[in-house]
């Protein structure tokens, strides 16, 4: 089994690129991980939590359930967000990761519901939470609910950080509208993979409305840790250790 990789579009041997966690071995490109591979990667143990949400089609949007039917075959996930508990480096913490294979982790009613959930157990229990976004934005199928969850995951992560806990964001590529709009820029420490486009919309959109040229990295995570956006660029194979550094420190400090 091989798959095209994303930027030089060789094809791979699929096992080869899943153990080099999704990165290419031919041109170094950063291809879109499953959630299931990043918490493989990140974590020692982990339980699924908030899993058991139905499917609903609020606006009855024509061809959704179709489409919700095989992003759940091709991702082999319930829905755009796995939530729940787990270690990393022997640090227990919370943690949702967006699924890139399901509706390009689009921003749902489900997916709002999980990461609220999961932050207002980590508030109760006093855990941080580590969060990965991959997002297109909103999830037009659902209208004015998807955007609805912007404020509801804002308003439950401001609640987990005036309790004094720590959330930290890895942004990943790519992570857009709704998403970055809300719970993505929210951490106390937000960082990217290395190429990562982060944005809210699109750079053709910006520069039709500003009448602007804008450079060629626009949004990239380069660009964005230039400007103030982000505060580190952390390698895939580095997150783990990354993080489980953060979080001992934390801990440390909440101990004290
Ligand atoms: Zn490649």
């Amino acid at each position: 089994m091989t798959v095209k990789c994303n930027k030089c579009k060789e094809e791979i041997n699929k096992e080869d690129l899943e153990k080099n966690y999704y990165i290419c071995p031919l041109c170094g490109k950063l291809n879109r991980m499953p959630a299931k591979n990043r918490l493989q990667m990140l974590t020692e143990k982990f339980d699924v939590m908030f899993n058991d949400q139905e499917f609903t089609d609020p606006i009855d949007f024509p061809s959704y359930k179709e489409k919700y039917e095989s992003a759940r075959e091709k991702s082999g996930e319930t829905e755009g967000v796995v939530c729940g508990r787990g270690t990393i480096g022997g640090q227990d913490t919370c943690i949702f990761i967006m699924e890139p294979n399901f509706m390009m982790g689009s921003m749902g009613t489900v997916v709002g519901d999980r990461i609220t959930a999961l932050f207002e157990y980590a508030t109760k229990h006093r855990l941080p939470v580590i969060g990965y976004t991959v997002s297109g934005g909103a999830r037009m199928q659902e209208g004015a609910l998807s955007l609805m969850q912007m404020a509801k995951v804002s308003a439950a992560a401001k609640r987990h950080s005036d309790a004094g806990l720590l959330y930290v964001v890895c942004t990943t590529d790519p992570t857009m509208g709704g998403a970055t709009a809300s719970f993505a820029m929210l951490g106390d420490i937000i960082i990217s993979e290395p190429g990562a486009m982060i944005g809210f919309a699109g750079k053709r959109v910006v520069e039709q409305v500003t009448g602007e040229v804008l450079p060629d990295n626009f949004q990239s995570a380069e660009f964005q840790l230039k400007n103030g956006f982000i505060d580190d660029i952390v390698p895939r194979q580095e997150q783990k250790a990354y993080l489980a550094n953060i979080l001992a420190i934390h801990a440390e400090t909440v101990s004290a």
